[in-house]
């Protein structure tokens, strides 16, 4: 390992626990890398990048893609080291104290401290189990919604019975020219309210499946969909088909790392420790007495972890960053705002 190769805090994981961690990291002057199993940083916000967020502190009703854009420029204030696309999946403690993190493409990462931050862990969409699905995913077979005006004055089908599928039926009625939802089971696992305005409004399936997709060429034009009560079978032609079954995700290897679990999330303590010295944790994937789990929540589990992470290299250190009004790192750049 070469000097430079060694980073104070590594943090796994590019969500907004590890973006917030990084940024916050940076005013405590610690030398800081990413690895992100994505190409990107943003995290789970990525599945829902259309929808509108009204719930992060002091920022007005926002579309998460533009939360991600300033998340993702807030996190490289102190320009980390960025990874992508790289798995960490191994944890290791070489004889100098050294944290060894191996990735899945063979790379080591030496660091003093880790966060983990790896929220629901490297998040898998379910896809629609039916032959030659794959076919139709470029052209109008759909996992997310990147763009409402693409379902504009379109027929729209929509399989999920989740907090996502009927917000997107809502969302999608206002400019589709129909929309239809079918879930295999009678009852959706949403919002009760949201529930009940799909059922009066718009054309509600259930219990039903997909049974066949009908397409040309690369393009799907019909499905054919089973009654599960009935057995009987219907043929609904659609212009986009939206399935959203949920994620199948998994934390990997973290549960090979020793490190005390409880319900397969991260046990940590009231400064964010894990079970092992040196080794953190926020975000989705941890679990204590006060957790919150929404984005606010990941922001201050990332601040406690990376003050106590900051202690734990220097002692003497000071229990939190000052806080930025005070912090002379942004006197230059606060002179450059103001007289802008
Ligand atoms: C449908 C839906 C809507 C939501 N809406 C809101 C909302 O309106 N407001 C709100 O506050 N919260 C909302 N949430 C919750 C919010 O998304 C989470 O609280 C937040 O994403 C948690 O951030 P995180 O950084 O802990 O984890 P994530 O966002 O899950 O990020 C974890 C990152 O770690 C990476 N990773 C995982 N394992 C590894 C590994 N081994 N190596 C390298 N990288 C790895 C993943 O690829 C991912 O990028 C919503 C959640 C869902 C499901």
């Amino acid at each position: 390992m070469q000097p430079e190769e060694l980073y104070d805090l590594t943090i796994i994981g590019g969500g907004p626990a590890g973006m917030y961690a990084a940024f916050y990291a940076g005013m405590r002057e610690m030398r800081v890398k990413i690895i992100e199993g994505r190409e990107e940083l943003g995290g789970f916000l990525h599945t829902y990048s259309e929808k509108m967020i009204w719930d992060v502190g002091g920022i007005p009703p926002i579309r998460c893609a533009r939360l991600i854009e300033h998340l993702a420029e807030q996190a490289v204030t102190f320009m980390p080291t960025l990874v992508f696309g790289q798995r960490v999946e191994t944890m290791e403690r070489s004889a100098d104290g050294v944290i060894v993190l191996g990735a899945d493409t063979g790379a080591l990462h030496y660091t003093r401290t880790v966060l983990i931050a790896v929220g629901r862990g490297v998040a898998e969409l379910q896809k629609l189990e039916l032959e030659g699905a794959e076919r139709y995913e470029l052209t109008n077979l759909h996992y997310t919604v990147s763009r409402v005006e693409r379902f504009r004055d379109k027929r729209v089908l929509i399989s999920g019975g989740g907090n996502s599928a009927v917000d997107w039926a809502l969302e999608l009625a206002e400019v589709a020219a129909h929309v239809t939802v079918v879930h295999r089971k009678d009852e959706f696992r949403a919002m009760e309210r949201n529930v009940t305005i799909m059922r009066e409004t718009l054309d509600v399936r259930t219990p039903c499946q997909i049974e066949r997709l009908h397409g040309q060429g690369d393009h799907l034009y019909a499905v054919t969909l089973t009654d599960l009560a009935s057995g009987a079978e219907a043929l609904v032609e659609v212009d986009e088909v939206i399935v959203n079954h949920g994620y199948n995700s998994s934390f990997g290897a973290l549960s090979a790392w020793g490190l005390e679990l409880e319900d397969g999330l991260l046990r940590v303590d009231a400064d964010a420790a894990a079970s092992m010295p040196g080794v953190y944790g926020a975000g989705d994937c941890v679990v204590h007495p006060g957790k919150v789990r929404l984005i606010a929540g990941a922001f201050t589990d990332a601040a406690l972890a990376v003050n106590s992470a900051k202690q734990y290299l220097e002692p003497d250190a000071h229990a939190m960053a000052y806080v930025s009004s005070h912090n002379e790192l942004f006197r230059e750049r606060n002179k450059s705002l103001t007289r802008r």
